[in-house]
Formats: structure tokens, sequence, C-alpha cells
């Protein structure tokens, strides 16, 4: 099983990675669903919606800036390493993922595709079309306001009460259409409409290789290959940064 991976990686021309949950979880990062997501302890109807951010600014931002420094320290595993390597030797990969902490990014790669967005910057939420990186002096006074029209700001995220951005969602499913192989990591392919992605993917041809520790979501057939292993351990050698021993 592990040397077919391999080789489907080898020579897929049109590769294309889709990342969940599970990849951060793997660098320590808490996320929200899983045992010990951090919605057990907080109701997300209040702290990450669209209306609590109208209605309560500076509870909702308070929240976010504990959850920013939670994710502070928290490095790309080598998993992540693996794929900026295999993007940089394919020229072309691009990068669909459900997690919004930006460490595809902070390891390296390009051509990302933050389908539920990114809490590493912030944007005018009048949308008057100012937009920053999430720094700690930005973080100091909250909420914090727009320089150009004085309306709150609001991290980059898909909240509780909006649509996924719809020019990223379609831009997926073009590339899950189009593609010959996607590797689909950490994920448990349950949350819609990000896991029609790699269902897209099988219906029009491609091969996928799924590597989660757990059962999904994902069909038994030939055309997938589940490896039940972590990210951080199996995809090094699975680019051919490590050697099989
Ligand atoms: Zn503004």
């Amino acid at each position: 099983m592990i040397n077919r991976a391999i080789e489907l990686i080898r020579k897929s021309t049109r590769p294309v990675i889709f990342t969940g949950a599970g990849m951060s979880r793997e660098s320590g990062m808490r996320t929200f669903r899983g045992e010990d997501g951090l919605w057990k302890q907080y109701s997300p109807e209040q702290l990450s919606s669209i209306s609590g951010l109208r209605s309560a600014p500076e509870v909702v931002w308070n929240w976010y800036r504990m959850r920013l420094m939670t994710g502070e320290g928290v490095v790309p595993h080598a998993g992540y390493k693996a794929l900026t390597y295999l993007q940089s030797k394919k020229g072309k990969l691009p990068v669909i993922t459900q997690n919004v902490d930006g460490l595809h990014r902070l390891a390296g790669q390009t051509d990302v595709l933050e389908i539920h967005g990114s809490m590493r910057t912030a944007s005018c939420l009048d949308e008057c079309g100012f937009s920053t990186e999430l720094t700690s002096g930005i973080l100091k006074n909250l909420p914090p306001f727009c320089p150009d029209c004085g309306a709150i700001l609001r991290p980059d995220i898909v909240l509780f009460g909006e649509l996924l951005p719809q020019k990223i969602i379609s831009k997926s499913y073009e590339l899950a259409e189009d593609c010959d192989l996607m590797i689909v990591i950490g994920t448990s392919v349950q949350v819609w409409p990000a896991a029609g992605i790699p269902f897209a993917a099988l219906e029009n041809g491609a091969v996928i290789i799924e590597i989660n520790p757990v059962q999904t979501e994902l069909p038994r057939s030939d055309h997938v290959i589940s490896i039940r292993r972590k990210a951080g351990e199996i995809l090094p050698l699975l680019v051919g940064l490590e050697e099989k021993t």
C-alpha cells in the first residue's frame, strides 16, 4: 500500500492536497471539533458568530485573542515540511485546507486555498476594503477598529451564520474535478460543503490517498488508498524525503 502511494505521488501530474483539523492537531493546535475541542467549553453561537461580533465585539475579540495566544509557538510538523518539499518538486501543487491557523503558509507553502478563512488576518466589518495582519499591537485594545472608516474589525475566518467564501469553494471544486490525485489528510470528510471536495475528485476519476489514523467517510474502493497513520510520520516517506526502511 505504501509503495503504491509513493508511486502514485511520483507519477501524478495534477496532484492536489486537501487537509482538515487532524493535520493541525498533530502540531498541537487546539481545534474546534474532536476530544479537546474548544467548543466544549464555550458556546459557538456567542463567541464565533457574526451576530455575536456585532452585539458584543469586545467579548468575541477577547476570546479570539485567547485563541490566537493558544496557537502561539505552534510550529508546522514534519508532514507540513514534506508537503512544502513536494510542492517545490512538482512545481504546482494546490493546497486546499479547512484549517484557519495558517500553518501551511508558515511551512512555506504557496497556492493555499483556506476555505474557512485565516485567523492570522482581520478586515473591516463594514467591508470598506481595509485588511491587516493580526499583530499584538492591533490586539492591545479590543475590539480593534478600522483606521479607515471607524467600523470594528473582524477576524478573517468564516463565522457561524456566514457562507463559505464562494470563489475559494468554486476554485477548490474546479481543482478537485481536474486533479489526477488528491492527498486527503486529517479530515473526517464529514463537514459539508467542504466534504464534497474529495468526492468530486473521486467522481472525476482521480485516485485518493487518504492519511488519517482513524476511519473516515471516504468509501472503500480501488481508487482510495487509506493509510491509517499520522501525517507527520508517513508524509516524509511518501514524498521521498525519507527512505523506506
Ligand atoms: Zn473600514
